[in-house]
């Protein structure tokens, strides 16, 4: 018998959303009680996408109908997690039927909305496949117009003018690909008028989606369990596809040995739809699998003499480059290429100018195929690999590194550094929560890992933002004395004031020190953005408070009144505001002086209203300037009086 030795065994990972979510759940639970209670049970359409688990519901008993009029006499009718219209539960009520609704409670929350829009008479935009059951019955709950789209060339179809105009309500199909979701409704902010745009995807699917995304990444297989007719499932499949070898299988028996060869780490994710009890068992095969593993001394010779597998690093010779592919000699039979998609995430890099005929490349094996006899190789996951060490070496000591935003999605920000995928939360991608991160994309950003466990590598820019802040603020504190000036950046407006940012740190200038004028908000004289010349009026180093001055006092109407207008100036001003005991004429901008009624005229005045109006241009001499109570007395008389007298003395 040949020597048996161990070879290091495949490694499987399941994912933690693997299997039912809640919504299907629930519907399964109901049906599966009902039947043990000894209910007679037909379930509108098949229960889930899932025709081991309707299977082993007929067995108990429940049987599937297509529509209201087939259900049997004495049975009773579960509606399934994806909902039906509103004339499906009328039709069921007028049978005298007795229900049992399963209705996913997310799915009825768009039902919801779809009535509201009609209600509200909007035109209610629908992100989903319009043969989708679920999308069927969100149609069936709308009372007014309706469009369903697949994708962004449908919604641009049918985003006429005319409709662009519409107020719009937009929802999305539970299981809709969020990146489709994403770009669709960015396009609808841009060309709808008042869209309300509502996110109806369910975070079950999205979950999976994640955790399938990040698995793949880090395996060399992964395996998908779920129906073929299970929409999120093939969602699952094509998500998983991007990153490596991906098999979709409805049970454990469609799994052979063969499969896992050379796989060194296995992914395990299943559907929403998938029962438990088939993971399990496709779980169960894959450990006899492992099981198996031992090898022949022979076996294992053949192994290492196999020239290529997945996950080798291999060096080539480039023999060819088209734009969209790069043709290598990796010196075995195979011929390696190199997809455009696996040289770079930058797509302004063009194949022909990074490389030419005759470079020798440092490659990572991503697929085999003996039967076309080619290698597909990556130059991205090479890099990434030697990235990795980098990059878990600067999460260990805090070190900042450069990477460049590749896209947004929900959640955050996808970066690469190095070659590594790094995920930035929406909370860790600024200081401030909720702005807008997409100016953010294509953007080269200074970063700290705060997360490294596997592929799972979490960045921060806020981190780098925070500390920077620190430093900035350290540096004002030590300098700071009343009276220095500032190049300051208006950043926020209140009421009783602007915050001024002078480097780090925000200073008030509150509303009396705006303006020598008497003003009502401050964006009366600055606006969010506006770099103003402060100075610092007080500090409060315990509390890091900073008072800021802007209004200069060479610009002070008192100081001007004091050297511009002596007593006995004589000038022309307008009227800004009537009293009963005068009118107040606008002396210099901050100042307003009174003629009292006694000061209006040689005649008697009764009323002052009679005689003057707000706007009036009058001529008047300043009788009276007191500094301390910044009060001003102007006379009218005195000018007539003066022109009297000067006309006598002619
Ligand atoms: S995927 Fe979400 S919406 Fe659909 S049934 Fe499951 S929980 Fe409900």
């Amino acid at each position: 018998m040949a020597e048996r030795q161990r070879r290091k065994k495949m490694q499987i990972i399941k994912a933690k959303t693997a299997g039912f979510c809640f919504g299907v759940d629930r519907a399964v639970h109901m049906t599966e009680q009902l039947a043990e209670e000894g209910h007679r049970v037909a379930t509108l359409g098949p229960l889930i996408h899932n025709p081991q688990c309707v299977a082993s519901l007929a067995a108990r008993g429940v049987i599937t109908i297509d529509r209201p009029q087939e259900l049997p006499a004495g049975y009773e009718v579960v509606i399934r997690s994806h909902g039906v219209a509103g004339s499906v539960y009328d039709e069921l009520q007028k049978m005298g039927a007795t229900v049992h609704d399963a209705t996913c409670p997310f799915v009825a929350k768009i039902q919801r909305i779809a009535q509201q829009a009609g209600k509200e008479g909007a035109l209610l935009l629908i992100a989903g496949d319009k043969d989708h059951p679920e999308v069927r019955g969100i149609v069936g709950h709308a009372t007014g117009e309706v469009l369903v789209f697949k994708d962004l060339a449908q919604l641009e179809q049918i985003s006429t003018p005319e409709n662009c105009q519409k107020k719009a309500f937009v929802v999305a199909q539970t299981t809709f690909e969020v990146t489709k979701w994403l770009e669709s409704t960015k396009f609808i902010k841009k060309v709808y008028t008042s869209p309300r745009i509502f996110d109806t995807i369910c975070s079950a699917t999205w979950a999976r989606q994640q955790e399938a995304e990040e698995l793949a990444g880090q395996c060399d297989l992964m395996v998908v369990i779920g129906g073929r007719g299970s929409s999120n499932t093939q969602k699952l499949v094509r998500v998983a596809d991007r990153h490596c070898r991906t098999l979709a299988i409805e049970t454990a028996a469609e799994l052979s040995p063969k499969d896992f060869e050379g796989v060194r780490c296995v992914g395990v994710t299943a559907g929403a739809s998938t029962p438990s009890s088939i993971i399990e068992e496709v779980l169960n095969k894959m450990s006899e699998v492992v099981q198996n593993e031992e090898m022949s001394f022979e076996e294992m010779i053949e192994q290492s003499l196999k020239p290529i597998f997945n996950g080798k690093v291999v060096t080539g010779v480039v023999t060819a480059v088209s734009p969209s592919e790069i043709t290598v000699d990796i010196g075995t039979k195979q011929t390696g290429f190199v997809a455009a998609s696996e040289w770079s995430d930058d797509p302004t890099v063009k194949l022909e100018d990074a490389v030419k005929k005759g470079d020798e490349l440092e490659l990572v094996v991503i697929k085999v195929n003996d039967q076309e006899g080619t290698v597909a190789l990556s130059k991205k996951r090479f890099e990434a690999k030697a990235g990795q060490a980098e990059v878990e070496k600067a999460a260990e000591e805090g070190t900042v590194l450069e990477a460049t935003v590749a896209e947004q999605v929900k959640g955050g920000l996808v970066a690469y550094v190095k070659g590594v995928k790094v995920f930035i939360p929406a909370s860790q991608a600024s200081l401030r929560r909720g702005e807008d991160l997409a100016p953010l994309v294509k953007q080269k950003v200074s970063i700290k890992i705060i997360e490294c466990s596997g592929r799972r590598v979490i960045g921060s820019i806020r981190a780098v933002l925070a500390e920077e802040l620190e430093a900035k603020k350290e540096a004002f504190w030590a300098s700071a004395e009343e009276g220095r000036h500032y190049q300051g950046t208006v950043k926020n407006l209140t009421d009783y004031g602007a915050f001024v940012d002078i480097g780090g740190v925000d200073g008030l200038v509150h509303i009396s020190e705006l303006s020598w004028d008497r003003i009502k908000h401050p964006s009366e004289v600055v606006k969010v953005g506006d770099v103003i010349d402060v100075y610092i009026k007080s500090l409060d180093r315990e509390n890091g408070k900073v008072s800021l001055g802007y209004k200069k006092p060479e610009d002070n109407p008192w100081e001007r009144l004091r050297t511009e207008y002596p007593l006995g100036t004589v000038f022309t001003a307008p009227v800004v505001s009537i009293t009963k005991f005068g009118a107040f004429v606008r002396v210099l901008p901050g100042i307003d002086g009174l003629v009292h009624i006694s000061e209006i005229s040689n005649e008697r005045v009764e009323k002052v209203s009679d005689v003057l109006k707000v706007g009036d241009e009058v001529k008047v001499k300043l009788i009276e300037a007191d500094f301390e109570k910044h009060r001003v007395g102007l006379s009218m008389k005195a000018v007539l009086n003066d022109a009297a007298e000067s006309e006598d003395a002619e």
